[in-house]
């Protein structure tokens, strides 16, 4: 007979439909009970998919009702109801449909609405049927869920320890190349080698980025190209105002997919053709803005793979260049100051002497002769007297205006002090350099100082001249024999040139010894 018992939840009843029961009742009775004391749920379809045996287990392991399940319940309508109650996929049903028309083993996972996880499976028995266990699996499934977490989350802690070692090195790296730029930098003599400098380091240290620089001019309504890296572009000058930066006071990213403006200076090299990230740095030293350093970014190279971020490296570059700049100009400044006199701009004595000894020894090594002009304001205590010594200062400054204008030939003007001024002419005789006092004595003469609200009378002077060896071989000498000859003029009534005599051979051996 065919499914003659009916399993009730604690009481088993297995039923091999059509099959002879050849085993003897007891080895049956064994059977049943050991079914029913295994941990696992136990259910026997046949060929055509009809319940013809389950243990009682099974109504624990799957949390079913006595009504859930009985002999004779068919598959599909099991099967409905796990999918219906979301124990069991969509795919897992197919899945599961495939391999029993194939005759094959099948497994998967049912997860009862209780949280609980139950191992479905089903393996072909004889006759055609399928055995199914139905194993709770929920506390391995959990054991293996952790396992995998913890897995993960160690995974997850190396990564980030490699990401934090990668920029722990990157960042040393990058401390490491500007501190090399900083020692270069500090050691630059003049702007020009520094410039030369930034772009040798710059094409090193962001080989992906192509650069310029640009700084102020001295009128400062423009900024000059002063050097550039790892490209051929470089405007001779750009506008101030032609650069968001510089507009902006800070540094300024062009990402070409945000909201940005693509700066002037940037557009007029772009010659049609799509605007790739760049990023303008002002350079700034002393808190005032001296220039711009511009940077383009080429993301297909890697070059800039030791860096953590190319832009962030950028305007780091851009604060060490700027402070670079501001020490060779605070430098230049300070070395000017020592050097020059500050109402006329020309040098001043100590320089001058050290000028004179140098012309001295490069005559001596070339066998060239040089002159020197000592020259000194005709009565300008009077000038003072009567105008004000503010109308006096500025007859001395049009008096050192119109000696730089006079001069051309790489000469060496200095103000010695007072209203006495003195000119070192390299390469000239006695004559070239009295040809040049007398044209300077013409050019002062007919200079016309305006102050307040009228012209000042014109002021003139009076030179003495002295050349290199005839009148002495020394910075003291020669300068002695040129006052000796301006005293002279002074004589002769002023407004005139005169000229040491040359002195004789002996005299001037005894002078250099
Ligand atoms: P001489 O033709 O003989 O040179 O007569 P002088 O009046 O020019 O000569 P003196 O040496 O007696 O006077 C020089 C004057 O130059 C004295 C001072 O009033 C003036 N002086 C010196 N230094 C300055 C300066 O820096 N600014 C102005 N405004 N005047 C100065
Ligand atoms: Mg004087
Ligand atoms: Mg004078």
């Amino acid at each position: 007979m065919k499914h003659e018992k009916i399993a009730q939840p604690g009481k088993s009843v297995a039923s091999w439909s059509d099959e002879p029961v050849d085993a003897p009742s007891d080895i049956h009775d064994l059977a049943t009970e050991i079914m029913n004391i295994m941990e696992q749920g136990i259910l026997v379809w046949s060929k055509d998919g009809i319940c013809e045996l389950h243990n009682t287990r099974i109504f624990d392991v799957l949390e079913l009702s006595g009504g859930d399940l009985q002999i004779g319940a068919e598959r599909e309508e099991f099967r409905d109801r796990a999918l219906a109650r979301g124990e069991m996929s969509e795919e897992d049903r197919r899945m599961s449909q495939a391999q029993i028309r194939a005759h094959q083993p099948y497994s998967f996972d049912r997860h009862l609405p209780s949280g609980r996880v139950v191992l479905t499976s089903g393996r072909p028995a004889r006759g055609g049927g399928y055995v199914v266990t139905f194993t709770d699996v929920t506390e391995a499934r959990r054991a293996a869920r952790e396992i995998a977490k913890a897995k993960q989350d160690a995974e997850d802690a190396e990564l980030r320890a490699r990401e934090v070692l990668a920029s722990e090195r990157a960042r040393q790296n990058e401390a490491r190349m500007l501190g090399q730029l900083d020692e270069w930098l500090q050691s630059c003599k003049s702007l020009n080698e520094l410039y030369m400098i930034v772009s040798r380091f710059m094409e090193r240290l962001l080989p992906g980025s192509k650069g310029e620089l640009y700084i102020y001019s001295n009128s400062r309504d423009a900024l000059d190209g002063v050097c550039n890296w790892n490209t051929i572009d470089l405007h001779q000058s750009i506008a101030a105002d032609s650069c968001w930066a510089l507009r902006r006071g800070r540094a300024y990213e062009y990402e070409s997919d945000g909201l940005c403006f693509v700066c002037d200076h940037v557009e007029a090299h772009n010659h049609g053709v799509d605007t790739n990230e760049y990023i303008c740095v002002p350079i700034v030293a002393h808190g005032d803005t001296v220039g711009l350093m511009h940077m383009r970014f080429d993301h297909a190279s890697d070059g800039a793979a030791h860096v953590r971020d190319s832009a962030q490296f950028a305007v780091r570059c851009g604060e060490h260049i700027s402070m670079a700049i501001a020490n060779v100009k605070l430098r230049d400044e300070l070395h000017d100051q020592s050097i020059r006199d500050p109402l006329t701009g020309l040098y001043n004595r100590r320089y001058f002497m050290d000028a004179i000894r140098r012309e001295i020894s490069m005559s001596d090594r070339r066998g060239r002769t040089f002159g020197l002009i000592s020259f000194d304001a005709d009565k300008f205590k009077n000038f003072n007297d009567n105008h004000g010594h503010d109308a006096g200062d500025m007859v001395l400054r049009a008096i050192g205006t119109r000696l730089q204008e006079v001069m051309n030939n790489g000469e060496t003007a200095c103000r010695f002090g007072g209203e006495e001024f003195a000119v070192l002419v390299p390469e000239a005789s006695l004559e070239k350099t009295v040809d040049l006092a007398e044209t300077l004595r013409d050019a002062i003469a007919a200079t016309q100082v305006r102050y307040l609200d009228g012209p000042l009378p014109r002021v003139t002077i009076s030179a003495g001249v002295s050349s290199y060896p005839n009148c002495g071989n020394t910075p003291q000498a020669l300068l002695k024999r040129a006052d000796e000859a301006l005293y002279r003029a002074k004589e002769d009534g002023r407004n005139c040139v005169r000229t040491a005599s040359a002195k004789k051979a002996g005299r001037a051996k005894a002078e250099k010894t």
